[in-house]
Formats: C-alpha cells, structure tokens, sequence
C-alpha cells in the first residue's frame, strides 16, 4: 500500500486539516511555505491524470476550500496550487495530490519561469497535427 494510502487508513499518523466523503487535506510534512497542504483523494490513482472526472472536480473543490481557509487563518497574501506529474515534474509520491502553498511577502519559494523562444505558430501546428493522428 503507498504511504498516502496509509495515511488515508490511519496507519500513518497525519495532521488533517480537511476531509470529506472523497478527499482528505492534510499539512505536507516538509513546509514549504507556512500551512503547506496536500490534497489527496481517498481512493488510489497514481497521478492527477488518471482520476476520473468526478474525483478531479472534487479535488479541485476541497482544493480551493481549503486555500480560503488557509489564507484567511494565516493571513497568506496569495498562494500557489500546483500538482506534480511524473518524476520529470518533481513526482516523489505517486498517489495523486494537488499542492496547496499560502504565499507571503518574502517568503523564500521560488517558481520561475524563464521565456523560451517558439515560433507559435508552427509549434500550434506540431500540438494540433500530433494530437488529430
Ligand atoms: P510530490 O513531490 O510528489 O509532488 O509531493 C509529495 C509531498 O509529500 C512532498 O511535499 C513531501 O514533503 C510530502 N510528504 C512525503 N512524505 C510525507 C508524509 O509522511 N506525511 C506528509 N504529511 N507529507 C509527506
Ligand atoms: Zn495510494
């Protein structure tokens, strides 16, 4: 059994902010930012994409509960909600789950996206051709 399914069980002990019939909120045990959450669904699936649609759109529901809670509780001026998929992504655990980080002014997390150049068109293309064959 995977160690979110534990949790879930009770076999590993967890501080849950949130649960409902579907999905639990739990605080991520290394706090990235202050009140660091993770939303899990109650039943098994290895990533976001693998959850039926039903599921994502609870998730997504506890998702956004909790980060009003959050903020408010924390007084966070912001936050992030971001899933990893895959290893490539940052993956560690392969039971689904959805990010919750309360941002703060100075804080010390860093998301960066840094501009490539693409030629939008002809990338449009290579998505739009691959994903019709
Ligand atoms: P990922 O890297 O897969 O997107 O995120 C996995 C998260 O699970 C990490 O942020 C990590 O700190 C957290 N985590 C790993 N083990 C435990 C645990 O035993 N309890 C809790 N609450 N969080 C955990
Ligand atoms: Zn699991």
């Amino acid at each position: 059994m995977c160690l979110f399914c534990k949790i879930i069980n009770q076999e590993i002990p967890a501080s849950i902010l949130y649960e409902d019939e579907t999905t639990l909120a739990i605080l991520d045990i290394a706090q990235a930012t202050k009140g660091h959450t993770l939303i899990l669904p109650k039943a098994h699936y290895p990533s976001l994409l693998e959850i039926p649609e039903d599921l994502a759109n609870q998730m997504l529901t506890t998702a956004v509960k909790v980060s009003k809670l959050l903020m408010v509780a924390l007084q966070a001026e912001g936050c992030n909600i971001l899933t990893n998929i895959n290893e490539v992504a940052g993956q560690t655990v392969f039971h689904a789950h959805i990010h919750i980080l309360p941002r703060y002014k100075n804080d010390d997390l860093a998301i960066k996206f840094t501009a490539h150049e693409y030629d939008l068109p002809q990338l449009l293309n290579e998505i739009l051709t691959a994903s019709s064959s």
